[in-house]
């Protein structure tokens, strides 16, 4: 019996067109009780809640099938970012509808995002869908099945100041055993003025640093030798005992605290083959002491992404980032200056509010000064009761924000494949995560800076770590062979 995950695909240059990309990859879970279909669409901190969730249920019993057809119960965990992301849902949720008709007993519930944005009003709208649950209430999920089985709908949407999640020990998902996230915060307390995610996801809350190393160490048990430490503003992590977070802290709860970099230095810890990443960097709030940390130990990996949205000082403002462009170059110089050999990527947004083509163009030019290694770039797209949609008019045509968009992915990929061939002729350590799609007789990986790597498998397995003289380069590929 499997569950099936569906996922946004990690593409370097991702466009609205692109989002929602299905990567299926089933994993065993219990062979008795009620069988559940899950599919998860969105960001990795969604696909890490799903993984919570399949916890959850395994608990119970729950069997688990990687065919809609024959479940009991089928959840979607929903994302709410942009306008797109919420029609694949309803759209996915139309291939269900014909399910239903045939099998009455079957139970459809919409997890995640959209479904705290909508909350009842989604019973409402779609018929079909008996459950309702948003990302801080998954505890109450076998309630709610009981409550759909007994002929009722039900809703459980509370946010919640505490819930981490911290005691559920998630079951690995689409996993190639190598590689696994860890969440170190859930929700966020900034309001950047586009922006759904504190409204779905609620007030941010850190999680005891003590079980995201006792995490960490279990993967490295179970033979897993990357995690991504994963929050929405991940440098805002503070553990002060739980809770929301404190505008003004004591000198003692300051001394017994522990930040981000604090917490990174305790994973790098765990062991040294253990190799750490994380997700994503806020450029207002991403300290010298982090990237010290990084620089400190080899296996926390050379890369950070931080979104930067816009090039334009007026755009930024009016999103409520909380930085300039100048205090965002001084950043990366701080990057370049103190870890060297860093990879960046970022977030961009092309058509905000009232943005002109000379502040497009102040995008343009500072993608051109920074060149990304990577970039996820996407058209604005306005969501009900952020700030934006109550203080500004959305007013860039669809086409323009489609070809400032397209202006922004051309530069990217062209940057990003310069990036990639700046690898040929050097050795990189790369970390074995699987048989290479392409080819059966080779094997892939990532360097440290993120780079797919793909070289002659020989004895080579996955978890290992091994040093590939690149070669040649696809563009997004490097190319080589395994160098003693
Ligand atoms: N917390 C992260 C940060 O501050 O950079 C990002 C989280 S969000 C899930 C991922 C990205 O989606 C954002 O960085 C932004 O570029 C994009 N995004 C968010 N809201 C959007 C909107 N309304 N329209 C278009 N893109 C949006
Ligand atoms: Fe959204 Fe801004 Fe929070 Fe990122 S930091 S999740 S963009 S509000």
């Amino acid at each position: 019996m499997y569950i099936m995950i569906q996922t946004m695909s990690e593409n370097k240059v991702i466009d609205e067109a692109k989002q929602g990309e299905a990567l299926v990859v089933e994993s065993p879970l219990n062979a008795s009780g009620k069988k559940l279909f899950l599919e998860s669409y969105g960001c990795a901190m969604n696909f890490s809640d799903s993984e919570i969730v399949a916890s959850i249920l395994k608990e119970k019993g729950f069997s688990t099938t990687s065919d809609f057809s024959e479940a009991d119960v089928i959840f979607v965990n929903t994302c709410a970012i942009r306008e797109g992301a919420e029609q694949r849902v309803r759209k996915r949720l139309t291939d269900f509808k014909k399910v239903k008709k045939t099998n009455p007993d079957l139970i459809i519930g919409v997890l995640g995002c959209m479904a705290e944005r909508l909350k009842s009003q989604f019973l409402e709208e779609e018929k079909l869908v008996d459950i309702v649950v948003g990302p801080d209430a998954y505890r109450s999920l076998p309630q709610l099945i009981e409550i759909a089985e007994s002929g009722q709908k039900a809703v459980n949407v509370l946010l919640s100041k505490e819930e981490t999640y911290a005691d559920i020990a998630p079951v690995r998902l689409a996993t190639n055993g190598v590689a696994a996230f860890i969440s170190i915060t859930r929700g966020c307390d900034n309001m950047c003025s586009f922006c759904v995610v504190p409204f779905t996801r609620g007030r941010e809350r850190s999680r005891d640093p003590e079980t995201i190393v006792n995490e960490a160490k279990e993967l490295f048990q179970q033979g897993y030798r990357e995690v991504t430490l994963l929050g929405q503003n991940v440098d805002s992590y503070l553990w002060t005992g739980g809770g929301l977070k404190k505008e003004n802290l004591s000198v003692e709860e300051l001394n017994n605290a522990t930040s981000f970099s604090q917490l990174l230095e305790r994973v790098a810890q765990v062991h040294p083959d253990l190799r750490l990443r994380f997700s994503t960097s806020h450029p207002k709030d991403m300290t010298d002491d982090v990237l010290h940390m990084i620089n400190k130990y080899e296996n926390i990996c050379k890369y950070v992404h931080l979104p930067v949205q816009s090039g334009s000082t007026r755009m930024l403002e009016m999103m409520n980032r909380g930085y300039s462009r100048e205090w965002y170059i001084e950043r990366i110089n701080a990057i370049r200056e103190i870890v060297p050999e860093c990879a960046i990527s970022t977030d961009v947004i092309t058509g905000f509010c009232s943005e002109t083509e000379e502040e497009h163009q102040e995008t343009i030019s500072l993608m051109e000064w920074v060149k990304y290694d990577f970039a996820y770039m996407f058209a604005y797209s306005e969501r009900p009761k952020t700030l934006a949609e109550r203080k500004y008019t959305d007013d860039i045509p669809e086409e323009v924000k489609k070809r400032r968009l397209q202006e922004v992915i051309d530069i990217q990929q062209k940057n990003s494949s310069e990036k990639t061939n700046a690898g040929i002729g050097k050795i990189h350590r790369v970390l074995v995560e699987s048989i290479s799609k392409k080819s059966a007789e080779e094997m892939s990986g990532r360097n440290s800076q993120n780079i797919v790597v793909v070289f002659p498998k020989e004895n080579f397995k996955p978890g290992d770590y091994v040093n590939v003289l690149a070669t040649s380069s696809t563009g997004a590929t490097l190319i080589g062979k395994a160098i003693k």
